[in-house]
């Protein structure tokens, strides 16, 4: 286990975010303070779409023979399908999949929905759990058997351009929700051995971890027509024509928590984004024998202030224990602000902040009635300042490099990613892939016109992303 990897297990069972005993493999436990983290992370997801999108539910099962209806798609998908073969005694005879994902139990349904040209575009998307029976080496939020937090989206469209556009918009969905996670990424256009079963091609979402490998956090796919003609989803065209749609789907999960937890945490323990921190703000009185109540009293206040005039995730720490040991545990537990305030603190109308994202402890004015405002402002910058580190620490680890022996001696040396010149060609990709043992992540963008191939030399096309993944 690397580093990171003993870090990861370690928070998440001291932070009480996973309780991953559950007696079997790959399936996990949601603590109440994950399950927060989880309720806010979605929130935020959920605000974004439902501006355009229609949240509905699917069953969990699949009949067997719509899962198989799509050839490559099942072939995807074959060797991680769970099975419902029997209904109490009673052997089925139909064998029931619980759904890896939800193509094919959602698009013979849009086959009934849509009808004309005046339905399209449907927008519909489900938060669900789904199953994958994952044969190499599980780990929570990671690679798990039970994705609990499945977002799918599947967007149908009259024509391609509609879908083409559909694509980039959810691109910019997904860039809007990570960059409120302050969640750094790179977006590629994956290559042909790696799209999604069944879809023309794919569009992904990856961050950087602590050890150096990326994390796939989101896929966008243009599906074309491929699944439209096999569930024969078809509309009315204006001049009564049957036309078959253009469809996307694109799908985040339980990586999302992993990347938060990933992405900012530190050797003190988690560090939280005010936007799905559990608690956002702590105060802890420093109290002395002399004048106790007081500061008690002036804590209390401060938190009904908080919580009721700020709507602040605020927590008031009395415990009779050393503020030391409160110190601590709140550090571990990632909250973004900690409030002190001693008796001499309220003499001089001052308090003290602590940034958990810098270990930064300062002094600031006590100011009753600007006091939400203040918090809000500090809790706004520790969320922009967060996400500036998080993305400056992704740009220093992607490297530019000429040649293989170059990206060789940068992967050795370096952790990260390593971006070059690729003729586009899936051979000599794959030669790459295996030379460097990295995975290639995906194209960028376009090259400059007299570039070569890193790799074979032949002119080059695409600048391309390389990396060790998860
Ligand atoms: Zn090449």
């Amino acid at each position: 286990m690397s580093k990171f990897s003993e870090w990861f297990h370690k928070i998440l069972e001291e932070a009480e975010i996973i309780d991953t005993r559950y007696p079997i493999k790959g399936m996990h436990v949601w603590l109440p303070e994950g399950f927060k983290i989880r309720k806010h992370t979605l929130k935020i997801l959920k605000e974004i779409l439902d501006q355009d999108h229609e949240e509905v539910l699917f069953p969990l099962l699949i009949p067997e023979d719509e899962l198989a209806k799509e050839a490559i798609h099942v072939k995807g998908f074959e060797d991680e399908v769970y099975w419902v073969t029997h209904g109490g005694l009673t052997e089925l005879n139909k064998k029931l999949a619980l759904r890896p994902t939800s193509e094919t139990a959602i698009y013979p349904m849009y086959s009934l929905w849509v009808r004309s040209h005046s339905d399209l575009p449907f927008k519909y998307y489900q938060v669900v759990n789904t199953f994958r029976y994952e044969t190499k080496h599980t780990r929570p939020l990671i690679r798990v058997r039970e994705i609990t937090t499945f977002k799918e989206a599947h967007t149908v469209h009259a024509d391609k351009e509609d879908a083409e556009k559909q694509v980039n918009e959810a691109v910019r969905i997904y860039k809007t929700f990570f960059d409120e996670l302050g969640v750094p990424y790179v977006v590629t256009t994956r290559p042909e051995w790696d799209k999604f079963p069944g879809a023309d091609y794919t569009v992904a979402f990856d961050t950087l971890l602590p050890d150096g490998k990326t994390l796939q956090i989101g896929t966008v796919h243009n599906l074309g027509q491929t699944f439209a003609k096999t569930f024969d989803i078809t509309y009315e065209t204006e001049s009564g024509e049957h036309e078959y749609v253009y469809q996307t789907c694109y799908g985040l999960s339980d990586r999302i928590i992993a990347s938060i937890i990933g992405v900012h945490g530190d050797e003190k323990g988690l560090c939280l984004p005010p936007a799905v921190a559990p608690l956002q703000v702590v105060i802890v009185p420093i109290i002395f024998k002399e004048g106790k109540e007081e500061v008690l009293s002036f804590c209390k206040d401060l938190e009904e202030k908080l919580k009721n005039q700020g709507n602040i995730r605020a927590y008031l720490d009395d415990r009779d224990i050393r503020a030391g040991k409160k110190f601590y545990e709140w550090e571990m537990r990632g909250v973004p602000l900690r409030i002190e305030v001693g008796p001499r603190d309220i003499q001089n109308g001052e308090m003290v902040v602590f940034s958990r994202y810098n270990l930064n402890k300062e002094t600031v004015k006590f100011d009753s009635e600007k006091l939400v405002q203040d918090i809000n402002n500090l809790l706004d910058d520790i969320t922009g300042k967060m996400a500036d580190k998080s993305w400056k620490s992704l740009n220093k680890n992607i490297r530019s490099v000429k040649s293989t022996d170059e990206a060789l001696e940068q992967i050795k040396g370096n952790k990260g990613i390593i971006s070059f010149n690729w003729c586009g060609e899936s051979e000599c990709g794959k030669d790459m892939e295996e030379k460097l043992r990295v995975d290639l992540l995906g194209v960028q963008y376009s090259s400059k016109e007299d570039e070569i191939c890193a790799n074979c030399g032949k002119p080059a096309r695409k600048i391309t992303l390389m990396a060790k993944t998860y």
